[in-house]
């Protein structure tokens, strides 16, 4: 199973990694984020916990 982590930046091709950001709410979401272009992709997984 290929998850988000594991595609390339689609604005800049380069790799993402995971990363946390934390939400108006105060809670903690997991992304995918591109440390080359600030890029910010929420995984499938990500949006269930919403
Ligand atoms: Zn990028």
């Amino acid at each position: 199973m290929v998850s988000e982590y594991d595609l390339p930046c689609s604005e800049c091709g380069d790799s993402l990694v995971r990363a946390e950001v934390t939400t108006a709410d105060g809670s903690t979401l997991t992304v995918a984020e591109c440390r080359s272009c600030g890029g910010r992709y929420y995984p499938e997984s990500t949006l269930q916990q919403i």
